[in-house]
């Protein structure tokens, strides 16, 4: 026995419908259990509506109907026009029902839980009615089970409790009597005891697949989806996200916990006692291998799995400098939250116990403050203890991997890689198990940070630097050829990937996450915005990219002035703009200090000798443990060239014009480098 669950977007319109379908037929067997999901976004539509009704408003009614055409106009796509009617019939009674109940919530102005999870249970009714019918019309042995019915939890609605034994009975009982038929069940619903729709969390068809597979011992459970697999990092955030082969169930669990939307965390429970693996595919690409998670013990795995985050977290901390000398502390303040329903994300203790900080989802915050007040009232009120410390948008990043507690190192990695790139942490945290370590980041880093930890742990191989490049004169516009006619030696020989992220003149600059195409730069840049540089200073900051570059090609005293504001950003500045290192000493002392406080590379060359590599060459010298003990030049290229051609007979005159005609950087150079230009 087999259980395939698809999620939302596997079932979100006809192609999906019929390639899951495809991906049916193609096992060959009635030894299947299918378990569906509503139709994408479905399920946030339904409580959209429920919002409104219950706030009188009657937008809920347009909702309702465009759900309804949408699985109308789904059965015109998928049914043959004789078997439409039975089909469109059943969905009609659905809808009815429907409208009635949101009808009685308008009417009364209210919504409540029970209501709630009925309301948004239908998205699985009728999906997987729909589907049912459809797999019937094309020739399976298929047959519609009500979950509803066999499914059994208590009535905390929303994210209901199953019993489990009972529901293992019931749902064992009807795989027997149907044995010779494909089930197709609605994921998300169950009943309570009082026999009213309950359903078992956000996500939770996952966990209704998970059930089948322990109730009958199935061989595999799996969870087809939109992309292949359980990603390295959330493949919409991290580019270079790659699906990863095997994983343990703790692995999962941990990933999958930390925010992984791919698995439904409780889901692995019901599986693991059982021992039944867990494949994750991709139905719009059955073929990709997607990822095996089962019990096993991977010791040559990477340390590091996977990346994982939360959104949406805010941190409070009890704090006082008496916190010791109350008992229990620490034990009232989590039977406070626990009383308060508050989930704790992630738990931080300082040594010195002055302190304790929990991690939570921000929509619990308001509960979380008002029970942690109301238990410490009089110690808040005596001073004792400090009032609650709050802060929010924040994010919780975690390294997840079996292996982590064998490896020494990896934290410090972490957190060296994320303080480069100026990401600031908030509270750090590892997992009792070891399998996890979890920063407190702000939410609008969260990006920055996943791509540098996957570079860090997954790509060391190639860096990524992003430029942002002003001034295209006739120096710049050579470096942008410059860097197109290197990119491929950069990446095969150093490792380097170099991509332009800004561009700008002094009319227009441009953006792109993505990278500028170094092809059609120039009608890119034509085509951008007007160009303002605190603009420019602002964009760099949101993109908020790691390893990002700003590249001075201009000899504008007024950019000059700005480079404090990006190295304080851990922004490198290389500049060929000879103001900054030229003017007064104070300021370049300024810039070389702020580069090695916040560890932002400042880089130039000389502002004499044509831009030949002398900076470079001094700062070998001095690394290899030689001492300057002079410098001698001619620094003025047009004067070596009067004096090295002046003969007699000349005129003066006739030199120095000479001189000025022969563009005498390039011709220095040519005397030095012969044949180089
Ligand atoms: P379904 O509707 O099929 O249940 P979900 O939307 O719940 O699908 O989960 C799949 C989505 O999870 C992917 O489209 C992806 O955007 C997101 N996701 C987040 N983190 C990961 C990860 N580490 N690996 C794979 N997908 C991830
Ligand atoms: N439809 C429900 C949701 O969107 C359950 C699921 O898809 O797993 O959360
Ligand atoms: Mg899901």
């Amino acid at each position: 026995m087999k259980v395939l669950k698809f999620g939302g977007t596997s079932v979100a319109n006809a192609d999906a419908i019929s390639q899951l379908k495809n991906i049916v037929a193609s096992l060959n067997s009635t030894e299947l259990i299918i378990v569906v999901s509503a139709l994408g976004g479905v399920t946030d539509r339904l409580e959209e509506a429920l919002a409104l009704a219950s706030t009188k408003q009657e937008g809920y009614k347009d909702i309702l109907e465009a759900l309804e055409e949408r699985h109308i106009e789904l059965t015109r796509q998928l049914y043959p026009v004789k078997e439409q009617g039975g089909i469109l019939a059943r969905l009609k009674g659905e809808f009815n029902t429907l409208e009635t109940l949101l009808e009685g919530s308008y009417l009364i102005g209210e919504e409540t839980p029970r209501l709630h999870d009925l309301v948004t249970g239908y998205g699985e009714l009728l999906s997987s009615e729909l589907i049912a019918g459809y797999l019937v019309s094309q020739g399976l042995k298929a047959h519609w089970a009500d979950s509803r019915q066999l499914i059994k939890t208590n009535d905390q609605f929303g994210r209901a409790r199953v019993h489990k034994k009972e529901t293992y009975a019931k749902l064992q009982a009807f795989a027997k009597e149907q044995k010779g038929n494909i089930l197709l069940a609605p994921g998300f619903i169950a009943s309570c005891d009082r026999g009213d729709t309950t359903t078992l969390g956000r996500g939770g068809s996952d966990y209704t697949a998970a059930l089948w597979a322990a109730a009958v011992g199935a061989e595999e459970l799996q969870i087809w989806t939109d992309v292949s697999g359980m990603y390295t990092s959330h493949p919409a955030l991290v580019k270079q996200a790659k699906s990863i082969a095997q994983l343990s169930y703790e692995e999962a669990m941990e990933l999958s916990h930390f925010g992984a939307k791919v698995l439904y965390p409780p889901t692995i429970w019901p599986v693991l006692e059982k021992g039944c693996p867990i494949r994750i595919k991709n139905t719009f690409a059955p073929e990709d291998a997607g990822t095996l998670i089962q019990a096993a013990d991977n010791p040559d795995a990477k340390t590091v799995r996977g990346i994982s985050h939360i959104q949406g977290i805010s941190l409070l901390t009890l704090e006082g400098p008496d916190m010791v000398g109350i008992p229990g502390v620490s034990k009232r303040f989590f039977e406070a939250l626990g009383q308060a329903d508050v989930n704790v994300v992630l738990i931080t203790q300082a040594s010195s116990e002055h302190s304790i900080c929990v991690g939570l989802m921000s929509e619990q915050l308001s509960q979380a403050k008002q029970a942690v007040k109301t238990e410490f009232e009089r110690e808040i009120e005596t001073g004792r203890l400090k009032e609650l410390l709050i802060e929010t948008e924040l994010a919780v990043v975690a390294l997840v991997g079996d292996n982590l507690k064998s490896h020494q190192g990896v934290s410090g990695r972490m957190f060296s890689a994320l303080g480069k790139n100026n990401v600031n942490i908030h509270a750090i945290a590892q997992g009792g198990s070891e399998r996890n370590i979890s920063a407190v980041i702000a939410e609008k880093d969260v990006k920055k940070a996943l791509n540098t930890l996957h570079e860090t742990f997954f790509e060391v191989q190639t860096r990524q630097l992003n430029l942002f490049i002003l001034g295209v004169g006739n120096v710049g516009a050579r470096f942008l050829k410059q860097v197109e006619q290197q990119q491929e030696y950069l990446r095969e020989n150093l490792r380097l990937q170099l991509r332009i992220i800004g561009l700008s003149n002094s009319r227009t600059m441009v953006f792109d996450e993505e990278g500028i195409a170094l092809s059609d730069w120039e009608q890119r840049l034509a085509d951008g915005q007007k160009a303002n540089i605190n603009g420019f200073k602002e964009q760099l900051q949101s993109l908020n990219l790691r390893n990002s570059i700003l590249v001075d090609n201009t000899a504008s005293e007024a950019i000059a002035r700005q480079y404090p504001d990006f190295l304080k950003r851990n922004v490198a500045v290389v500049t060929c703009n000879k103001i900054a290192c030229s003017s007064e000493l104070e300021y370049y002392t300024e810039l070389k200090g702020l580069s090695s406080r916040y560890l932002s590379p400042f880089l130039f060359e000389t502002n004499v000798g044509a831009g030949l590599p002398i900076i470079d060459t001094l700062r070998n010298l001095i690394i290899s443990g030689d001492k300057v003990r002079k410098i001698q030049a001619v620094l003025s290229g047009s004067l070596n060239f009067v004096f090295n051609t002046f003969q007699e007979g000349d005129s003066f005159q006739a030199i120095v014009e000479e001189a000025k005609n022969q563009a005498l950087p390039s011709r220095i150079h040519e005397l030095i480098y012969p044949g180089s230009m």
